[in-house]
């Protein structure tokens, strides 16, 4: 086996399509250095070596040594410099690199290879000892850090403390004896914590420095990030070790990130931030503040530092060329990581770049328009789940805003919630079903739990480029960084602004696409939708094979998901009909009547009723498709609560108090879900059923006439376990049509059920003998197939999840692997019986890009699901098709 592969003087020995061996550093290291790049030259050592390293107690295949150093050798001989050369040293840089991108979990070490002799190499050589000792104490600093154990406090307070005695407030304005001094204290600081000396021989260094990072594969906050972003922990990282180029060599050097096109709004122009006479993560850790790329961007950030446009040009413009260079190879839009040395720029990283749904709309739109990539490949682009951002509401610019402070708007959205300090109080709160806003001087990789649990993240630190804005923009989270005016006092639990104090649990409201902070709660207004978003929706629509209806059963539902793109109503529950105001008096009546003509009495007041809001519905939905459910949910949840309730009852019905409160008690159940519901109902109350056929088919009668169309309803029956039970429900509905629809021929109707029981689904070829259509009710399905309500899951799921037991929560992400193959079995069955047989599924996995996945696979006609989820079951229904 190969383990070590080159890169560097416009050639690599791996390419692009090699991340799962090289990382996604290493992979974008090596095409780089091919394209011509400027890439400083290295290697990588590949992630079998991590794998092989971790499965034996530290071991190394051999074999792997001495490709290093014929690696490093020519390394040595691209820059001229040695490893280990007092005179002319090669120092690199040793990084972490996995397959997928973990930003910030694993470690990175640079300016290895400098001890007491070479720094003095360095400073010779460089004519700049002040460079030289900043990068030694830099060195020092992470390898302290990363390999030795010493956490990173110890020396900030180093240098803090020095820089408080000697009168120093920045970094740069430290002189070469500074830098001495505080690297003498660094080394005292290592022996005092560890015992041991800081390491001299750069050999030593490089292989001590490789292990760490094999090492940090494993640390405990890379395997939470991998286990929140679905990571497999058998990929493994890789190594990349790379020839240093500095940054911090003068005001002619400098480091910076940048995005191909702006992350949070799509505009096709270079976007980042830079840091003149800085390394490496500078920019990032917001020591200091950015300057712009472009000076469009500066004036955007209203930031009074001079843009690297003006500052440096020609070097700018060699990073434009860089970009569309990039950009054209890629087809997509890419996030990079550059240093200058002395006004030369070099390319030390590229990713596909993290960005907002409306970007993502946006740059896939713009890059078919400029031919970058074709329709399909757009389509592909688009994160399904990410739409959901787009759809919800933004701050309604009319409601009076009390603004508390501004920051930069780090990801767009608006969220509104109680303040708290620590990522474990944010994950607390939502637990509780509360919002948080996450409000912190800066986030680091130890936060993500809360990050991922906050409504919105505020930070008083850093920039566009930070932890908690990359990471925001990553989850969909509202952020506003950097709102600098904004103190945190940990210890008090409070902020304060301008003499306002905050206390954890008080409300405020951010925006993350202007950055503002404002108190209390701000009243929100429904998005528009842009022309991108329309455009690629309608690709996405010419390419899905499964149909998108929705799941409503108002008017106000039902438009929304009209403006959405359903196709139909593919679930219409008419329970909560029921329960309208109004109307339940009368439907307890019924439910409490003792006799048949007691409860025809009770239905015939609920009839018009129903009847009108069945036609308010048909009207909306203009002859599209309407599937209805007869009533499903158990009788028990219906019943009068208290005494008032009971007596409105008599009273309505015209019998005692007393009659009512026997009837609620033996109506009552131990456990409803599997109680008297669903066509149980429909068997023993053959009246209720027989009243909805006849509201469902007169509404449609009057529609059709009125308005001049045909009306397509699918009769809905729920809970069907056997087949006899469809039989006999089918005949009762069949029979009230006839009567119902005498010579009314513009209404067509069938009759299907809902699969939501294992036995209905083994059943199902039996069943299809009654059914006309099968809709999977996953909801339910998913309960009664683990024997697990969804109701009560809550107090073990996240145990559950959090040991493995389950991979993911199997009432947001259809369990393949037990319900998918119940369903598989009713599809295969169903359709054996009935090969016309029309197969939906309409729970909460119509939803969810990847349960849609699985409906394209299995072979069904459509998905139903909530309004605002319309958008993204047809967009993953065209990627399923892809
Ligand atoms: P991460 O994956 O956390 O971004 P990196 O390996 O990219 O870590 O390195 C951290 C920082 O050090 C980045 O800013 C990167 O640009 C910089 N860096 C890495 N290697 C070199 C190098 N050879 N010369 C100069 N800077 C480097
Ligand atoms: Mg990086
Ligand atoms: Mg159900």
């Amino acid at each position: 086996d190969k383990y070590v592969y080159a890169f560097g003087n416009g050639k690599a020995e791996g390419d692009a399509g090699m991340r799962a061996l090289l990382g996604g550093k290493g992979a974008g290291l090596a095409e780089m250095s091919a394209l011509g790049l400027p890439v400083p030259p290295g290697f990588t050592i590949t992630t079998q070596v991590c794998t092989m390293f971790n499965r034996h107690g530290g071991q190394y295949p051999s074999g792997l040594e001495a490709d290093v150093a014929k690696s490093l050798a020519t390394v040595e001989k691209l820059t001229g410099a040695r490893f280990g050369n007092a005179n002319r040293p090669l120092l690199v840089s040793v990084r972490s690199g996995a397959r997928a991108s973990m930003p910030g979990m694993m470690d990175t070490v640079l300016n290895l290879g400098l001890n007491d002799q070479t720094v003095r190499g360095l400073a010779t050589q460089s004519g700049d000892p002040r460079f030289a000792y900043d990068s030694y104490r830099r060195f020092i600093q992470m390898f302290g850090d990363v390999v030795m154990g010493v956490d990173h406090h110890h020396f900030e307070d180093i240098l803090d403390h020095h820089k408080k005695i000697n009168g120093l407030s920045l970094d740069t304005e430290l002189s070469a004896h500074d830098w001495q001094d505080v690297v003498c204290e660094y080394k005292l600081k290592i022996h005092e914590q560890t015992g041991r000396d800081f390491p001299q021989d750069p050999r030593m260094q490089l292989w001590d420095a490789i292990s760490a990072v094999f090492r940090s594969w494993s640390n405990a906050r890379a395997v939470t990030y991998r286990r929140l972003n679905n990571i497999s922990h058998d990929w493994g990282t890789a190594v990349n070790v790379q020839a240093m180029v500095f940054g911090n060599m003068g005001d002619d050097s400098a480091t910076g990130v940048a995005f191909t096109r702006d992350p949070a709004t799509g505009e096709n122009a270079l976007y980042g931030e830079y840091l003149v006479n800085a390394q490496g993560e500078d920019v990032v850790a917001g020591i200091r503040t950015p300057q712009q790329l472009t000076v469009a961007g500066k004036l955007a950030h209203r930031s009074k530092l001079p843009a690297m446009e003006e500052v440096m040009p020609e070097v700018f413009q060699e990073l434009n060329a860089v970009r569309h260079n990039l950009e054209k190879h890629y087809g997509d839009m890419q996030d990079i990581e550059f240093t200058v040395q002395r006004g030369k720029l070099y390319m030390l990283q590229t990713r596909v770049g993290k960005r907002t749904a409306s970007a993502a709309l946006k740059i896939a739109c713009d890059m078919v328009d400029e031919g970058v990539i074709n329709e399909d490949q757009a389509v592909m682009r688009v994160d399904p789940g990410s739409l959901n951002q787009l759809l919800h509401p933004t701050l309604d610019p009319k409601a009076e805003r009390q603004i508390i402070a501004r920051g930069l708007p780090a990801s767009p959205g608006a969220a509104s919630g109680q303040i708290v300090f620590s990522a474990d109080e944010a994950e607390r709160l939502a637990h509780a079903g509360q919002k948080a806003i996450l409000c912190r001087a800066e986030t680091s990789p130890e936060d993500i739990h809360g990050m991922h649990a906050a409504a919105g993240i505020v930070t008083t630190r850093g920039g566009m480029t930070s932890h908690a804005a990359v990471v925001a923009r990553g989850m969909g989270r509202p952020c506003v960084a950097g709102a600098s005016e904004i103190s945190i006092d940990y210890k008090a639990n409070t902020m304060s602004v301008r003499g306002l104090v905050l206390n954890e649990g008080d409300l405020v409201t951010l925006d993350g696409g202007s950055g503002e902070v404002m108190s209390g709660h701000v009243p929100t207004i429904d998005p528009e939708l842009s022309g991108d978003f329309t455009r690629l929706m309608r690709w996405a629509d010419s390419k899905r094979k499964l149909g998108v209806l929705v799941n409503a059963d108002t008017p106000e539902d039902c438009r929304k998901a009209l403006e959405f793109g359903a196709e139909g109503i593919g679930l219409c529950r008419t329970e909560h009909m029921f329960f309208e105001a109004g109307r339940i008096v009368a439907v307890r009546e019924m439910i409490l009547a003792n006799s048949e003509t007691g409860r025809r009495k009770a239905l015939k007041k609920v009839l018009p009723m129903q009847r009108d809001d069945f036609a308010e519905i048909f009207r909306i939905m203009r002859g599209l498709p309407v599937t209805i459910r007869l009533l499903d949910p158990p009788l028990h949840e219906f019943l009068p609560h208290g005494e008032a309730e009971m007596h409105e009852v008599a009273d309505a019905a015209g019998v005692s108090v007393e009659f009512v409160r026997e009837r609620v008690i033996k109506v009552r159940e131990v456990n409803p879900m599997l109680g008297h519901r669903g066509c149980r109902l429909g068997i023993t109350y053959p009246e209720v059923y027989e009243m909805q056929t006849r509201a469902i088919l007169e509404a449609a009668a009057t529609v059709a006439k009125e308005a001049d169309v045909e009306i397509e309803v699918e009769i809905m029956i729920p809970f069907v376990a056997v087949e006899s039970e469809l039989r006999i429900v089918k005949e009762h509905v069949d029979q009230t049509a006839k009567e119902a629809l005498a010579g009314e021929h513009k209404v067509h109707y069938v009759v299907g059920t809902m699969i939501e029981l294992p036995r209905a689904a083994l059943n199902a070829g039996k069943i299809a003998r009654q059914a006309h259509f099968f809709s999977f009710g996953t909801n339910d399905l998913t309960q009664t197939t683990f024997g697990l309500s969804r109701d009560d899951a809550g107090s073990f799921l996240p145990t559950y999840e959090n040991r493995g037991i389950f991979d993911k929560d199997p009432f947001v992400h259809l369990d393949v692997e037990g319900v998918g193959e119940l369903m598989q079995i009713a599809v295969e069955r169903g359709r054996k019986t009935r090969p016309d047989l029309k197969l939906c599924l309409c729970g909460e996995h119509g939803g969810d890009a990847e349960s849609v996945n699985f409906c394209h696979e299995i072979g069904l006609d459509c998905v139903s699901c909530s309004p605002y989820r319309v958008p993204i079951a047809r967009l993953a229904a065209a990627q399923a098709a892809l």
